[in-house]
């Protein structure tokens, strides 16, 4: 009888890695058949289906989970819907175990990007993922269907070494973690409250784990001004004027925001936490009329100790004040939230998950993982601020997430794949498979 527990039997760790290192081009195929999939806000059906049939190959039973609006209409996390949920439902698997031991976690994904902005500016067509000096091109190759395909990978891995996890491991393929977080949050809902969330969102060109992240609040101003032919142009207020009037003002507000006394922990030290994008701007009809209404969308981060709501408010103060300048006289200006209204959160590096993970990335990795505070945000704040569930993220390498170009490092994607199959292996405990 071998009293050593199997997941910190050195042989055991030794045939889990071996089985990673035979599943190499497994993960690659597996996040080259995700990255050839467009899913787009809207557009993410086929990629959820490609991860039912992938949960399925697993040996699990794949389900799928509604984003029900209306049940989680009272829920605090709940940010304001973009489009209907009908036919994007999450897709969930779980293993469960044979016997009570070890610690459950819970590994998530979103399969949903970011567009892929002006594909002619793109080396490769965005959706056909390229391999070059050892990286994946493609639109979300590393945000973040890298991150599915290690977890996935790990699970087979541990699996082919003759073992499975000793607790429930549940597994998940998100939408709108891009926009909203609300598919997140209904799986969050749908699920038994697991021991721990880990997310492999990837780091900022290296493998890190994330210790914080900031919020983020998306608005939608709306002005309408008084169409005129441009000959009598001074009897008309021009909308596209008056929009970029305001939008300068939430320039000046970023700047504020970023001031050293106005920075708080965990990103005192960091010289620009809270990041206002100018996103969309439409409007107009016609080169020769003055344009009656303009609609510009932002995204305005949120400072931690500022809540997000703080920032709604500021943001119709701003809009309210810039409205009363003499040029915007006789303007309509509404403002609304549609999208991401979610607070920043801190993933303590002590927490239990955060150790594990960077144990097994120091085994795999042979140095220190690098932590990480990001500047954006993740669906791992859900289970922190919502369900007393210690969270975080930890991913491979990536470059031009969000722009052109996007790639993750194949060798990183590997790496991090062999780090979660030991993490899975020390969090959950193994039992025979
Ligand atoms: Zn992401």
């Amino acid at each position: 009888m071998n009293d050593i527990p199997l997941s910190t039997d050195a042989g055991a760790r030794r045939a889990i890695l071996d089985a990673a290192d035979s599943l190499r081009q497994d993960a690659i195929g597996l996040l080259e058949r995700l990255v050839r999939h467009r899913s787009v806000l809207g557009h993410e059906q086929s990629c959820l289906a490609e991860m039912e049939e992938v949960f399925a190959s697993l040996g699990l039973q794949p389900r799928r989970v509604p984003v029900d609006e209306a049940a989680l209409a009272s829920h605090p996390g709940l940010s304001p819907p973009l489009i209907s949920y009908a036919g994007r439902d999450p897709v969930i698997a779980i293993h469960r175990p044979r016997g009570h031991g070890g610690r459950s976690l819970l590994l998530q994904g979103h399969v949903d990007v970011v567009p892929e902005g002006a594909e002619d500016l793109w080396t490769t067509p965005p959706y056909e993922p390229a391999i070059r000096d050892g990286r994946m091109y493609g639109r979300g190759a590393a945000d973040m269907k890298a991150g599915i395909a290690a977890y996935v990978t790990a699970f087979r891995a541990l699996k082919l070494a003759g073992f499975q996890p000793a607790a429930e491991l549940q597994m998940a393929a998100v939408i709108e973690e891009e926009c909203t977080g609300n598919g997140a949050l209904a799986v969050m809902q749908a699920l038994p409250k697991p021991d721990a969330c880990l997310i492999p969102e990837p780091g900022p060109g290296h493998p890190a784990l994330y210790t914080a992240e900031v919020g983020v609040v998306w608005a939608w101003v709306t002005i309408t001004g008084r169409p005129a032919h441009v000959r009598e142009m001074q009897s008309g207020v021009n909308a596209i004027e008056a929009a970029t009037a305001i939008a300068a003002r939430f320039k000046d507000y970023e700047s504020e925001m970023n001031r050293a006394e106005r920075r708080r922990p965990p990103f005192a030290a960091d010289n620009h936490p809270v990041n206002v994008n100018l996103g969309t701007i439409e409007g107009g009809e016609w080169n020769s009329s003055v344009p009656t209404r303009a609609r510009i969308g932002m995204r305005v981060g949120v400072m931690p100790g500022y809540s997000c709501r703080d920032v709604a408010r500021d943001i119709q103060r701003l809009v309210a004040d810039a409205a009363q300048a003499p040029a915007l006289k006789g303007t309509k200006v509404s403002v609304e939230f549609k999208g991401f209204m979610a607070d920043g959160c801190v993933f303590p590096a002590t927490q239990a998950i955060s150790r594990v993970v960077s144990e097994a990335h120091r085994e795999v990795a042979g140095e220190a993982l690098r932590h990480y505070n990001a500047p954006g945000l993740t669906d791992a704040r859900f289970y922190i601020l919502y369900q007393g569930t210690e969270a975080t993220c930890y991913g491979p390498d990536s470059d031009n997430i969000h722009g052109i170009d996007e790639s993750v490092g194949l060798a990183s994607l590997h790496e991090v794949t062999r780090a979660l199959a030991l993490t899975i292996a020390g969090w959950c405990g193994l039992e025979k498979a």
